[in-house]
């Protein structure tokens, strides 16, 4: 009996690391994955319980699919799953709202799921026998639907949990004390996935420069020198680390390696002191600027990323016009901006001084604004530049390609018009994700820059 399962990923790219591991699971038992959710015998949503909307996506996915479900009753055979963060939070109340649902777990439950399925499986199997159906559909995408694997980009998650106690989020109640994944599992892993042709490995966790202090191990460094001693074509990309945990031996290993892409992702959450401790947060706007100025001068190309809180309770609008101050005079290649969140059950959930929404809308939109313009003119500096670009997309009129300035799903990309390709026979074939080119900037927008391919990359 061949059972069809699809998974439905909501929320941060370590979402995406728990399905892909979920799906890999699933495929060496034999389950078929499939992109349609209406070919599968096992509907499973991994869901995301972070912030509001991030909670509204995956209450609708569920729906949505509870939907698919009913239409189907009658043959009756769909079983409806559900995990993750939302699950973890509010198992109960989901359950009783969406009665369609058939089973339900935290996270890291992984084990549970896959155990769980394949009695289903053997139950499906009677049950199909029985009917003497149980017809397989030939048409399952068994490679290409495999979520958190593809060609060109992959996500390695190197720990889970996190023991910071930032006070407006509600990660450490759900996902738990941070543990890193040991470093032989995470070179495994990362060998797996360059030989299955993945150009690209970030490394993402709650917060990756942790790695290996609970258990006085591994550092992020070690790990990094380690990773980039294996064979092969690849690069690493850094997401999610602590500011205040950045070492120089840290920075040395960045600025000293090839396959390490010059891009640092570091969440700040704000800029203003009396804020960052109303957060939870260590450090201070002095130690953030210092910094900030130390990694650019040890890395002089490095592409710095950010995001921030805007409307945390009691923001003033002398706070939030330093923030603007300080995004200004840092001018972050990338940036990104949340309104606060009033999580039930966190300490900033029950602060004096909540900012009204509309005050929050104008806050998001001021900041935004101001970076689209600074996006813009970082942009600008690429054009007439020539960059390795990793394909991640090929289409019958556009090449989606990214260079070390983006990092894939939250940074714009480098578009290539089908005008912009070479003469035939400059390159080796016909391009496919995964392939690394060079490419000649020729324009750039706020977020994305349109490119030339001008030939191949010689290593
Ligand atoms: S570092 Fe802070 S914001 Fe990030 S997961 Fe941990 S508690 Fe949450």
């Amino acid at each position: 009996m061949t059972v069809k399962i699809h998974i439905t990923t909501l929320g941060c790219p370590k979402n995406t690391v728990d399905s892909g591991h979920l799906a890999r699971r699933f495929a060496a038992e034999g389950f078929i994955p499939v992109e349609e959710s209406g070919e599968a015998d096992i509907l499973l949503v991994n869901t995301c319980g972070f912030v509001r909307d991030a909670k509204e996506e995956s209450v609708d996915e569920i729906l949505r699919l509870a939907e698919i479900k009913k239409k189907q009753e009658g043959g009756g055979t769909k079983s409806l799953l559900v995990f993750g963060c939302l699950a973890k939070r509010y198992g109960a109340e989901l359950v009783q709202e969406i009665p369609e649902i058939d089973g339900l777990w935290g996270v890291s439950e992984e084990e549970r799921i896959v155990e769980y399925c394949k009695g289903l499986k053997t139950r499906k199997g009677a049950e199909a026998g029985a009917k003497k159906g149980g017809k397989t559909a030939a048409y399952a995408m068994v490679s290409a639907a495999e979520p958190g694997l593809m060609t060109s980009y992959a996500y390695l998650k190197v720990a889970e949990g996190c023991d910071k106690k930032c006070t407006f989020c509600v990660i450490p109640s759900i996902r738990g004390r941070f543990r890193s994944v040991p470093r032989e599992e995470v070179l495994r892993e990362a060998e797996d996935l360059i030989r299955s042709g993945v150009r690209e490995l970030i490394l993402v966790a709650q917060d990756i420069t942790s790695y290996g202090k609970e258990t006085a191990g591994s550092t992020l460094a070690a790990l990094l020198r380690e990773m980039v001693a294996l064979p092969g074509d690849f690069f690493i990309r850094l997401l999610y680390l602590y500011p205040t945990e950045i070492t120089d031996e840290l920075l040395e290993v960045i600025a000293a390696e090839d396959k390490i892409q010059k891009y640092i992702d570091i969440p700040l959450q704000h800029s203003e002191d009396r804020i960052l401790r109303l957060m939870g947060r260590r450090g201070t706007r002095k130690e953030y600027l210092r910094l900030l100025r130390n990694i650019r001068r040890r890395i002089p190309s490095i592409i710095l990323r950010t995001t921030f809180i805007v409307g945390f309770p009691s923001e003033t609008e002398e706070d939030f016009h330093g923030l603007v101050d300080f995004i200004e005079e840092v001018r972050f290649d990338r940036l990104g901006v949340f309104k606060f969140s009033r999580e039930e059950g966190t300490p900033s959930a029950m602060l004096k001084g909540q900012v009204p929404e509309r005050v929050k809308e104008r806050r998001y939109d001021e900041i935004m604004g101001r970076q689209a313009l600074i996006s813009l003119e970082r942009n600008r500096e690429f054009v007439g530049k020539r960059l390795p670009a990793i394909i991640d997309e090929v289409d019958a009129d556009v090449v989606i390609a990214r260079f070390y300035s983006h990092a894939p799903e939250i940074d714009g990309a480098v578009i290539v018009e089908k005008d912009g390709m070479p003469e035939a026979g400059s390159l080796s074939g016909p391009l496919q994700a995964g392939d690394i080119v060079m490419v000649e900037v020729v324009d750039a927008y706020d977020y994305d820059v349109k490119g030339k391919i001008v030939g191949p990359v010689a290593y």
